[in-house]
C-alpha cells in the first residue's frame, strides 16, 4: 500500500508551490538559503496524532513533542496551542518550552547529562517543577534527590529504560542497546529502588524508553514495551504513566513511502502491545506518554536555496548550490537522503551532484540525481527538512544560521 504523507509541496502548473503560494513569490523578497515552515502541515500531523491516540484507546494520552527536532518559537507556540506537552534535553530548550507557554507539568527532562544547574531549575520551574526526570543513570537518581531536598521540593522522577533492543535505523540515531549511553539496565533500576535514601525527595512516577530515531518498522518497538511492561510490572510503585518515546519515521525515500509505518499503525501497535503485555496483566491503569519529534515537524519544512553555479570535471557534474551541511547536516552525518527538487520542472535530462559551498567532500544533499540543466539563481528546494535541520545548523566556514519563515 502507498503510504503517501501529506507535504506542503506541490508542483502546479510546472512550478513548485508551498501551501498554495508559489515558491518563486515568496523567495522573491527573502536571503537564501532559508527553512520554510507550514503550520497547516504541523496541525495536520500533530491532530493526527492525538486522534489516532485516543481511537486505539490509548488512557489519557500525553504528547511531549522532543524540541530537539525543531525549536522554532513559532512552531513551538502553536504546538502548546494545540495541547503539546515537552521532551526537552537540556536547560536551554526547558526554557524554550516555557517561553512558549507549555505547562511544567507536561514536560518531561530526557538526556545523560543532566546538570546541577539544569536540575535545580527543572524543579523550581512552576509549582510542583516539572513532570518529570526521566533519569538516565543512578548517579543522576542521587543528585536530582540531593537537590530537591535542598531546595525542599519532591522530585517527580522515572526510569529511561534501555530495553536491549536493535531498531532498524542508522547506527548514530540508534538508542536502545546496553552499547549505547543510554537510559539503564533493568537489574539496576530494580535494584535502586530498594535502596531508601536515593527517595527521600524523590517520588517514582514512571518507566521510560526511548529506541531510536527514524524507524519505519515497529518490531524492536513491540519488543521494547515487552520489556517496558515487564519492568513495571515487576516494581510494587503504583505508576502514573508509561512513557514510549518518539522514534517515528518520516518518507524521505521513495522504498520508505511504501514500507513505512502509518502514524495509525503506530498507535494501533503500540496500544496493542501495551494491552497484551501491560494493562491485561494488572489493574493499575497509568496514562501513556508519547515524545514525537520527527513525525510531527519532519514534513512541514524544506530549505530554499539558489544555484550558485555549475561545474563540470570530465564526467562529473556539479550543481553548487548556497545552502550547506551547517544549514541541513543530515546527508552528511547520517548519511540521509532529501529529495531535491527544482522550482521550475522540466526534463530531467542532466546526473548531476548538489553540493554546499562547505570546504568538506561531506557537503552534500545528493549524488548522481537526475535534474534539468540549471543555472545561477534558479531555486532549488530540499524536502523533509523540518525536522533536525535548523535546530542542527552551525556556524562553520563563518556562515550565517539560516532564516526561518512560517507560513
Ligand atoms: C530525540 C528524542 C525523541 C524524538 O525522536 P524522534 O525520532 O524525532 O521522534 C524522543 N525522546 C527522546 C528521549 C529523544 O532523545
Amino acid at each position: 500500500m502507498k503510504n503517501i504523507l501529506p507535504s506542503p509541496l506541490q508542483y502546479k502548473n510546472n512550478h513548485l508551490t508551498f501551501d498554495g503560494k508559489r515558491l518563486d513569490t515568496i523567495a522573491k523578497k527573502l536571503k537564501t538559503p532559508f527553512y520554510l515552515y507550514s503550520k497547516k502541515t504541523l496541525r495536520h500531523y500533530y491532530g493526527n496524532f492525538q486522534k489516532t491516540a485516543l481511537s486505539n484507546e490509548i488512557p489519557s494520552p500525553l504528547i511531549c513533542y522532543a524540541l530537539k527536532a525543531n525549536s522554532n518559537d513559532k512552531i513551538l507556540s502553536l504546538l502548546k496551542s494545540m495541547g503539546s506537552g515537552a521532551d526537552v534535553v537540556s536547560g536551554g530548550e526547558l526554557k524554550k518550552a516555557l517561553k512558549a507557554g507549555i505547562d511544567p507539568q507536561k514536560i518531561v527532562f530526557s538526556g545523560v547529562a543532566k546538570t546541577s544547574e539544569e536540575i535545580s531549575f527543572a524543579l523550581s520551574c512552576g509549582k510542583k517543577g516539572i513532570y518529570s526526570f526521566n533519569v538516565e543513570s543512578i548517579e543522576e537518581l542521587e543528585l536530582i534527590n540531593k537537590i530537591a531536598k535542598k531546595l525542599k521540593r519532591q522530585a517527580r522522577v522515572a526510569f529511561r529504560l534501555n530495553p536491549k533492543v536493535s531498531a532498524k535505523t542508522h547506527k548514530h540515531i540508534s538508542t536502545g542497546n546496553k552499547t549505547h549511553k543510554f537510559g539503564l539496565l533493568k537489574e539496576d533500576i530494580l535494584e535502586a529502588i530498594d535502596v531508601k535514601e536515593f527517595w527521600s525527595n524523590t517520588t517514582l512516577v514512571g518507566l521510560s524508553i526511548h529506541i531510536g530515531s527514524q524507524l519505519t518498522e515497529l518490531n524492536a518497538t513491540i519488543k521494547a514495551i515487552a520489556e517496558l511492561s515487564k519492568l513495571a510490572l515487576s516494581i510494587d510503585v503504583p505508576l502514573e504513566f508509561l512513557d514510549v518515546g518518539g522514534g517515528l519515521g518520516i518518507d524521505y525515500t521513495a522504498e520508505e513511502k511504501i514500507k513505512l509505518a502509518s502514524i495509525d499503525t503506530y498507535m494501533k501497535t503500540v496500544s496493542q502491545a501495551l494491552e497484551k503485555y501491560y494493562y491485561s496483566k494488572t489493574e493499575h491503569c497509568p496514562r501513556v506518554v508519547f515524545e514525537p519529534g520527527r513525525i510531527l515537524v519532519g514534513k512541514m519544512g524544506v530549505l530554499v536555496s539558489r544555484v550558485v553555479r555549475t561545474k563540470v570535471s570530465d564526467n562529473c557534474h556539479f550543481t553548487i548550490v548556497d545552502a550547506g551541511m551547517n544549514d541541513l547536516i543530515r546527508p552528511a552525518l547520517y548519511e540521509a537522503y532529501h529529495e531535491v527538487l527544482p522550482e521550475t520542472k522540466s526534463n530531467k535530462n542532466l546526473t548531476t551532484d548538489i553540493v554546499g559551498p562547505i570546504c568538506e567532500t561531506a557537503d552534500c544533499f545528493g549524488v548522481k540525481r537526475k535534474l534539468p540543466k540549471l543555472t545561477s539563481g534558479d531555486l532549488v528546494v530540499i524536502d523533509n527538512a523540518g525536522a533536525y535541520g535548523h535546530t542542527m545548523a552551525s556556524r562553520y566556514n563563518e556562515r550565517d544560521i539560516a532564516h526561518e519563515i512560517v507560513l
